[in-house]
Order: structure tokens, then C-alpha cells, then sequence
């Protein structure tokens, strides 16, 4: 089938997904082109920003891509003070910022538990709830996310990794603290507690093919998710996988073919809320403005205070780890307003996806 003809659907087969991820030359514009005009028609030129709050780096995890995996002894461990978080999320209702989004590494033990809900309370309890909340924890069971949803939380990302299941085990140890199942169980709970629920993969990990990519864009598509976040893998020395950097695509290779994920997903589910993830800048150092332009439609600007950000280095390098915040906030407005985008401030900025699946009451 012709680029043409794929680009004019909704319902790509996996064959056609592979054709818009190998594009190059004019075909690959005109993906990135089409997935620009499909967002601009759906979702309008707003960007949604979600203040990110890096909670604590002590993890029960030993994913084998993940800085922060325990086994990592070079890290210095931390967990933000109550008031820390308190502090960071009034920071993000005074710049505008509409939501947060808390992310950890992994536990499950019951005063992490009570503590992220006695946080979200509270946040909830600033300026009589007008900050949205995104979890991003890791696994709990069913009646964990229920409780932090009752608390207020309404959204969550849990990554499947890599939808594969034999993938999934190439990058986490097969044992039962890393169990493929488990995570697919977990993304169900999420939806079924009602979540604004999101998923999302890391692109050019060893071994990953291009089968592979397109089966986890149709994955996401199946489980019909509100949001996704995708972004290129980033091999950290630290870490298992850093032995396979020199068998994964480069880092020009990795960013484009992320960007045309971001491009192909968007063209199969218009109305999501898609994230430029940081990973993306740290490649590039325009790759945020790439995935916007590609069709991402939310920024997570990091809120964590400074001297806790070069703990939680999930992969080295990462962007931003020095900037201020109102640093951040003006060269944002000027680098979006330089592609033709604007922040939408003051707005939790949810799924359209979701809120129009909910207005049908499905
Ligand atoms: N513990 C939480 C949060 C994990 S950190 C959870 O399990 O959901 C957020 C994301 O960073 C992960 O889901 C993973 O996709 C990504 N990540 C981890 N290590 C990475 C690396 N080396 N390169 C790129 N992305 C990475």
C-alpha cells in the first residue's frame, strides 16, 4: 500500500505500522507532517505540563536498564521530606503548571504506601484541589491504586517496557519481582479502579525489532489507554545492559525511530495525551520540540529540588538535571512558541481520549 493511503487511516495493520516506521526521505516527512496535522485537529497547539516530582530513588527493583535498579550501589539513596513534596507541588500551582506527576523508584511496603497517600491528600488540600495528580510508582496491587485514587490521584503511568513477552525478559530478570503478567495485571487494575491510565516503552533497547515496536503500539491501541509515554533507551554504565550499547541502533537512529512511534501512534489514537519525555532532550538537545512536532501534546518539567536530581539518574546525562525552574519556564514558552505551541497553564490538561469514553459512559 502506498505511504498515502496508510496515512489516511485509523486502523493501521501491523505490516502498515512497520511501513511508517522504516519511512525515510519524503515518505518519513510526510508521516511526521500528517501525525502534526492529526494533533492540530484534535487536541489544537496546547501543551499540557505536568510538574515532576522525582520522590525518592530507593527501590526493591533490579530492572536491567534502570540506573536506580537496587543492585546500583554507586547511588546515593534519598526520599523527598513531606514539606519537600508539599513545597514542589506548590511550586507547580504557582507557576501554572495545573498538574503534578509523582514518580519513584519501586515499593510496595505499607508505609510507602500510607505516605503517597497521605501526600496526595495533601497536595489535594492546595488551593481546595486545584492540581491534577499522576502517579507514576511502579507495581501495587488493585487495592493500593484504589486507595491513592480515592485520595485524589487520577492519573497513572506504568510502562510496560516492552510488550513482548520474550523482550520483556531480554531487559528484567525472569523471577517473581519482575513478572511480565503482573505488569499486564496491573495496567487492567488501573483502568478497572479508573484511572486515566497510561503505558508506554523504551525504543532501540537490544534485541527489540521492529515486529516488536509495531505490536507495542497495537497493544496500546487494544487496551484502549489515555495516555502514553515513549521514549529512546539510554544505556546507563551502571546497569546490565550497558554490555549491549554497541548491538542497539545509534542515538540519531534511537531518537528518529522514537519519533516515529510518536508519529504513528498518534495517527492510530488521535485523541491521547502523548508525553515528550525528557529521554528525548537528552539525545537531542531539541528533541522535546521533535516530539511535539511529531504529535506529543504533554512536558513533564522537573520540580525535583536540585540536589536530590543527580540521584535519580534512571539513565546518565539527563537533561536538565541543573536547570532552575523559572529557568525552565521561560525557555519552554519561547522554545514552544518558537514550533507554533502554548502552554496550556492553569489546566490539568486531561485525556480527551478519556473524558469522551467517560461522556459515553463506556
Ligand atoms: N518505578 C516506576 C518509575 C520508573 S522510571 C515504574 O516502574 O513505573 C520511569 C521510566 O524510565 C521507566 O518506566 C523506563 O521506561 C524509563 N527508563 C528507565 N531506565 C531507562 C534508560 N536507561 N533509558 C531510557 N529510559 C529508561
Amino acid at each position: 500500500m502506498s505511504i498515502d493511503e496508510i496515512l489516511n487511516k485509523t486502523n493501521l495493520t501491523c505490516e502498515e505500522i512497520k511501513q511508517l516506521l522504516a519511512a525515510e526521505g519524503e515518505d518519513k516527512k510526510k508521516l511526521f507532517d500528517r501525525a502534526l496535522q492529526v494533533k492540530l485537529k484534535h487536541l489544537d497547539n496546547y501543551v499540557h505540563l505536568r510538574g515532576l516530582i522525582e520522590y525518592s530513588n530507593i527501590c526493591t527493583k533490579y530492572c536491567l536498564y534502570c540506573g536506580v535498579r537496587c543492585k546500583n550501589l554507586k547511588v546515593e539513596r534519598y526520599q523527598l521530606s513531606d514539606e519537600e513534596v508539599i513545597e514542589c507541588a506548590k511550586l507547580a500551582h504557582k507557576l501554572g503548571y495545573g498538574s503534578v506527576a509523582i514518580q519513584s523508584g519501586e515499593r510496595s511496603d505499607k508505609a510507602f504506601v500510607d505516605k503517597i497517600t497521605h501526600l496526595v491528600q495533601e497536595i489535594k488540600k492546595i488551593d481546595n484541589g486545584s492540581l491534577g495528580i499522576t502517579l507514576s510508582l511502579g507495581e501495587q496491587t488493585e487495592e493500593t491504586y484504589r486507595r491513592w485514587f480515592e485520595a485524589g490521584a487520577h492519573r497513572y503511568l506504568l510502562r510496560i517496557e516492552a510488550s513482548n513477552e520474550d523482550l520483556y525478559y531480554k531487559i528484567h530478570p525472569r523471577d517473581e519481582k519482575h513478572d511480565f503478567k503482573k505488569r499486564l495485571d496491573c495496567i487492567d487494575s488501573l483502568l478497572k479502579v479508573g484511572f486515566q491510565t497510561g503505558s508506554g516503552v523504551m525504543i532501540g533497547l537490544p534485541f527489540q525489532s521492529l515486529d516488536d515496536l509495531a505490536s507495542d503500539l497495537l497493544f496500546f491501541k487494544q487496551k484502549d489507554l489515555a495516555m502514553v509515554g515513549m521514549g529512546p533507551f539510554i544505556p546507563h554504565p551502571d546497569t546490565p545492559l550497558w554490555a549491549y550499547k554497541d548491538q542497539i541502533p545509534p542515538a540519531e537512529k534511537r531518537m528518529e525511530l522514537t519519533l516515529k512511534m510518536i508519529a504513528t501512534l498518534r495517527l492510530m489514537m488521535p485523541e491521547i495525551n502523548m508525553v515528550a519525555a525528557t529521554a528525548n532532550q537528552t539525545l537531542d538537545p531539541q528533541g522535546r520540540e521533535k516530539a511535539i512536532l511529531a504529535g506529543a501534546n504533554v512536558i513533564m518539567p522537573n520540580l525535583t529540588p536540585n540536589e536530590f536530581r543527580e540521584n535519580y539518574l534512571i539513565y546518565p546525562d539527563k537533561a536538565n538535571v541543573k536547570d532552575k525552574p523559572s529557568q525552565t519556564q521561560s525557555k519552554l514558552d519561547e522554545s514552544l512558541a518558537a514550533i507554533g505551541h502554548k502552554v496550556l497553564y492553569n489546566a490539568w490538561g486531561d485525556s480527551v481520549a478519556f473524558m469522551r469514553k467517560k461522556a459515553l459512559g463506556q
